[in-house]
């Protein structure tokens, strides 16, 4: 996966971090709907960092291709509403073009 992309989906909102069980904190299941994930269905969400007494913690959390894809294309939507840049051009727009990106690449 390109560097553009994951840093799109590093853009994705996630939930609370206190509704998600072990497991999809440690990646081993989808951070959306708990499905179960391998090595080759999983997609990277980036590095978080969770803000912690004593500092900050990092998580990786992952997701499957379906949730992904749900959620880049909620973003895309909910981001070029408000994006005056997008509006105009979003090829312009990291942002925008970013989340084109991500959600192509969940598509696959
Ligand atoms: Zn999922
Ligand atoms: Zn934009």
């Amino acid at each position: 996966m390109s560097t553009a992309v994951t840093a799109a989906l590093d853009l994705l909102p996630l939930p609370e971090f206190h509704t998600l069980s072990q497991d999809q904190v440690r990646g081993a299941t989808c951070v959306w709907d708990g499905v179960g994930l391998s090595s080759a269905t999983a997609i990277d969400l980036g590095e978080r960092k969770l803000k912690r007494v004593g500092g900050r913690v990092s998580w990786f959390p992952r997701a499957c291709r379906r949730c992904a894809l749900e959620q880049a294309m909620n973003t895309l939507v909910a981001h070029s509403q408000t994006c005056e840049q997008c509006v105009d051009d979003s090829n312009l727009c990291p942002t925008g073009s970013g989340l084109v990106r991500a959600v192509r690449e969940a598509r696959r």
